[in-house]
């Protein structure tokens, strides 16, 4: 018998394989109002408490898998829990020639534990 969230393991496993939880199942959006609707409607793993939908990080135009992604941190209202949601607005952003201007930076596999961590190098990084 398997028990869910047994260890953190488990645990990171079981959220990274939920829609809008990670940049290889993110949650297909074509405006930023459906981005806070799903924020709104997810409770914190640990203690099922809301998320504060009040962004504490930001990510435009991430590209992964040539799809342009838009990633929001924020935190449990409780106990301060961070989440990071992930929304794909490739149906939106479908012109190929756009891409090349919209993209902040380009992740690749494998993906960061800590997806603004890297961004943070990469855009505050002394040598640009
Ligand atoms: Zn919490």
């Amino acid at each position: 018998m398997k028990i869910f969230g047994r260890s953190n393991k488990n645990k990171k496993n079981y959220i990274h394989s939920r829609i809008g939880f990670s940049l290889k199942n993110p949650l297909v959006v074509t405006e930023i109002q459906q981005e806070y609707q799903f924020i709104n409607k997810q409770k914190c793993f640990d203690c099922n408490s809301d998320i504060d939908n009040k962004v504490t990080d930001h990510l435009s135009w991430v590209l992964y898998n040539n799809k342009v992604h838009d990633i929001l941190r924020c935190r449990c209202k409780k106990c301060g829990r961070t989440y990071d949601f992930y929304f794909d607005y490739t149906p939106t952003v479908n012109n190929p020639a756009v891409i090349p201007f919209c993209v902040q930076m380009e992740i690749e596999d494998p993906l960061p534990d800590d997806i603004f961590a890297i961004a943070g190098t990469r855009s505050f990084g002394k040598n640009g």
